[in-house]
């Protein structure tokens, strides 16, 4: 069993899943890959002067992997209450469970409603719907959350991660019973 399932390997998705797994928290990622990140040219990203999506994308996977989060490309086709765990089903027939879910799926809201997760009109081009959730990131269902477009925030890959960090930084720190702050500091000689 997952403490955390992340349903999309986008910037949200990723950047949630640097802090779970640097946290400690056994952490999976789920993602089918066909996110639009891949053909975005970025120029606007704080402390990167341009790189693609693509490359953005790559290089968080490669962070995330750093801190011990397993990725699994496939389609989750629904996720189920079992007892105080969830159920997560793929396309190809896999299950996983896990403590805590974080919905990153961009701006496709398929399988938010599949669940049965409150949604409501987006507010951002290109985004029809999005999750319901509140400021800490909960969503209408207990132990799930949502974070980037899905959540409803701006398309734009600075706050989408910037939303995903800050997701799971308030996902570990109800976890653990105490606000959680991970700072790493660099070696005194
Ligand atoms: C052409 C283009 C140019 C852009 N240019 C810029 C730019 O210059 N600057 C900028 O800041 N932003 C730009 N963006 C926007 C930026 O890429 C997105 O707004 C942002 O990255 C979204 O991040 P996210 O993680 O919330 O969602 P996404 O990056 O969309 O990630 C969601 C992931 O979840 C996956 N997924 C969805 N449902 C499921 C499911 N059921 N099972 C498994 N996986 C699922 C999706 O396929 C995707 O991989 C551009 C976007 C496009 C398309």
């Amino acid at each position: 069993m997952y403490d955390v399932v992340i349903i999309g390997g986008g910037p949200a998705g990723q950047s949630a899943a640097i802090f779970t797994s640097k946290a400690g928290l056994k952490t999976l990622v789920i993602d089918n890959e066909k996110g639009l990140t891949q053909r975005a040219l970025l120029k606007n990203h704080y402390g990167i002067l341009e790189t693609s999506g693509a490359s953005l994308v790559e290089t968080g996977k490669k962070q995330v992997e750093r801190f011990g989060a397993e990725f699994v490309k496939s389609q989750v086709t629904n996720v189920t209450k079992n007892g105080e765990a969830f159920d997560i089903k793929t396309e190809d027939g896999a299950s996983y469970s896990a403590g805590q879910i974080i919905l990153a799926t961009g701006s496709n809201a398929k399988l938010a409603q599949t669940i049965g997760l409150k949604t409501k009109d987006g507010r951002e081009k290109y985004v029809k719907t999005v999750i319901e959730t509140d400021e800490a990131g909960h969503t209408s269902i207990d132990g799930i959350w949502a974070a980037g477009v899905a959540a409803g925030v701006s398309v734009h890959t600075i706050v989408t991660s910037g939303d995903g960090a800050k997701k799971a930084i308030n996902l570990i720190s109800e976890l653990k019973g105490e606000r959680y702050v991970d700072h790493d500091k660099q070696p005194t000689d």
